[in-house]
């Protein structure tokens, strides 16, 4: 499949036409921004770890029914995807409280939460992508209740997946960020999954696997993308 023009390029990910209209390619770079951008740097081979810790997972949900943009890898930092309209909505599930949640409500990271919780932000870089619920959704005519209903029901499956797979990688699953899109009648999930958009923690250690490691300095980042991959690719 032939890369075509720029259809976007986003801060992590570039995405090109194809020659076919159905079908995009998603270019994974090594580019990290945090906190709104205002902390930039690179993580080196990080796009190479995301797009294969990505697709891994894909194949896993479309194993599990769940309908994703995912076509197939083509190489070490590219996807071929269905050419979705993403739907401007962050969906983040929770499992134990770090991060936004703990800022919003003042409460220590690290607590297992009964539930999961589920939160919706706007995705709009100029607005600092901010906490909105369905009301605000449907106020804006982003999404319908129908679609909305599906994006819900289909988040708490997907963590639950997650968590199972990561769990038997030895990875507690704290949080996590989806996109999904719309193509054709469905609803697909788009975007990425990786240590870019989840919060992974080393069973025991609670040593951080992600990208906080960037965020907060921590140190041995890309050791903790490869780690992750490796785990990803283990086949248990
Ligand atoms: P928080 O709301 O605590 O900052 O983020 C919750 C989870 O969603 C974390 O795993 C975080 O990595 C992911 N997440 C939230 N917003 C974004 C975003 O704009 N970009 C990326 N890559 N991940 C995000």
């Amino acid at each position: 499949m032939e890369r075509r023009d720029k259809v976007y390029e986003g801060k992590a990910k570039i995405l090109y036409n194809t020659d076919d209209a159905d079908l995009a390619i998603q270019y994974f770079k090594d580019d990290a921004t945090a906190f709104d951008a205002t902390k930039r740097g690179t993580i080196a081979s990080k796009g190479i770890c995301n797009n294969k810790i990505s697709s891994v997972i894909f194949k896993v949900m479309e194993d599990k029914g769940i309908p994703t943009h995912f076509v197939k890898e083509l190489d070490d930092r590219s996807m071929l995807v269905k050419k979705v309209e993403i739907i401007p909505v962050e969906v983040t599930l929770r499992n134990i409280t770090a991060g936004g949640m703990c800022r919003l409500l003042g409460i220590e990271e690290g607590i297992i939460l009964d539930l999961p919780v589920l939160e919706y932000h706007y995705k709009d870089d100029a607005l600092h992508d901010p906490l909105f619920n369905e009301y605000h959704i449907f106020a804006l005519k982003i999404a319908t209740k129908e679609e909305m209903d599906k994006i819900a029901d289909l988040s708490f499956k997907i963590n639950q997946i997650m968590i199972d797979f990561f769990s038997k990688r030895n990875l507690d699953l704290v949080d996590f960020k989806l996109e999904f899109g719309r193509y054709k009648k469905d609803i697909l999930l788009a975007d990425e999954i990786s240590p870019d958009t989840c919060r992974l923690w080393e069973k025991g250690t609670k040593k951080k696997m992600d990208k906080d490691r960037f965020r907060r300095d921590l140190g041995d980042v890309e050791a903790a993308y490869q780690e992750v991959l490796k785990r990803v690719l283990t086949v248990v």
